[in-house]
């Protein structure tokens, strides 16, 4: 069980002190009038504006660039001893019409306590919270025993070489906070993937002679009403005490060859979601049995399932680290929610998972407005994100 880490009341009373809403909503506004939108991903703009803040508190920035647009900044603060990272990006995805937005998306508009706009909340509100929560540590003169750093990247909506190339060329952290929109709740960790790509297989004919083929597109109906009713159920009783259960959707199709032609091939992405213990192969195996069953009646028709682009299995930090109990210690010095969750999107955590860094998610805003039309996130959000982060990092290395 964890337990949150207790907080210096004078050391956070100064660092609390370096906090000013009103430059908080400044910068992130001034972060959301940039539009970093992947594709084509550049981030030169809006990391060059990180840079800047950070630096002018005090801040050893360097830009690292995997790409001659795709920017990332790694800003370090301190002395030698334990390295806590910050990570979150500075890319976004498209607006979509701009007619459904109320607001226009890059426009930073402030209406009832919010800002609205792409990325206010995906990603740039924990952008902004981590580069002003070390802006106030640093302001605030409070000696650390180590080293605060500020990595913000390019590159997460698509593929995380942003995070990779900033671990590769010399990061170095012992832990990383990712900052994603977990609604202010400290999130242990991720679930994972085990997306997959299924082929059914038939024989052309004649649209008007039927018997003659195989129909490729009707045994895909029933690979997937077989996967809603056989592992439907099932996946609603693979629960875990900090993540949504298991879960799986169908996302895209693809089949057919003409109007009067019997198909004899259909595809299917298969969005499949994965909780801590639940292993990526087996997942992938398991829904190939039940797609095998359901064409097995079906003279002529075969079905593959493979593992497609995303696969990864779940990642989760010891509830009873540090690191843990030092974001809940801030939450709880806060008055904050001290729940402890899981986050159900990728993030870039899993990279950093992956390494073998304890990796935890804590952010602003609701993952619900991501990627919509008129999203937004709450000023009180930020604001107290940021102090969130700022004790946090106070904790970590006092
Ligand atoms: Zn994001």
């Amino acid at each position: 069980m964890a337990d949150p880490m207790p907080i210096d009341r004078a050391a956070a009373e100064r660092v609390l002190a370096e906090i000013n809403a009103t430059e908080v909503v400044e910068f992130l506004q001034a972060l959301v009038r940039i539009p970093s939108v992947h594709p084509v991903g550049d981030t030169r703009e809006a990391i060059e504006v990180c840079r800047a803040k950070l630096a002018d508190a005090g801040f050893a920035c360097r830009i690292e660039a995997h790409d001659e647009v795709k920017h990332n900044l790694i800003a370090e603060y301190g002395t030698t001893g334990r390295r806590v990272a910050f990570n979150a990006h500075v890319d976004v995805v498209p607006t979509g019409d701009e007619g459904n937005w109320t607001y226009p998306p890059f426009s930073a508009t402030i209406a009832d306590g919010r800002v609205y706009g792409r990325g206010a909340g995906d990603d740039k509100a924990s952008v902004t919270a981590q580069v002003m929560a070390g802006v106030a540590l640093a302001r605030s003169g409070v000696a650390l025993n180590g080293t605060l750093i500020v990595n913000e990247v390019a590159d997460e909506e698509v593929s995380g070489d942003g995070v990779l190339h900033s671990l590769h060329v010399g990061m170095n952290p012992d832990v990383v906070i990712v900052g994603e929109q977990t609604l202010g709740m400290v999130a242990v960790g991720e679930k994972g993937a085990a997306s997959s790509e299924i082929t059914v297989f038939g024989r052309t004919a004649h649209g008007a002679l039927p018997w003659e083929g195989a129909n490729a597109i009707e045994g895909m109906a029933r690979v997937i009403v077989a996967l809603s009713d056989e592992l439907g159920p099932k996946l609603q009783t693979r629960t875990h005490p900090y993540f949504k259960p298991s879960s799986l959707s169908v996302n895209l199709i693809n089949g057919g060859v003409k109007s009067n032609v019997v198909p004899d091939r259909c595809t299917a992405y298969v969005d499949r979601r994965i909780i801590p213990g639940e292993d990526p192969a087996v997942v992938v195996a398991e829904m190939q049995e039940i797609a095998s069953r359901a064409v097995a009646g079906m003279d002529g028709v075969t079905v593959e399932v493979r593992g497609a682009d995303h696969i990864a299995p779940a990642s989760m930090s010891d509830p009873a680290s540090d690191l843990v109990r030092a974001m809940l210690g801030a939450n709880a010095h806060l008055g904050l929610d001290t729940t402890l969750t899981g986050f159900s999107m990728a993030t870039d955590g899993r990279f950093t998972a992956r390494a073998g860094i304890p990796t935890i998610i804590y952010g602003p805003g609701d993952p619900r407005l991501a990627h919509v039309p008129n999203e937004w996130v709450g000023i009180d959000e930020v604001v107290s994100a940021t102090k969130a982060y700022a004790l946090a990092a106070l904790a970590l290395l006092s």
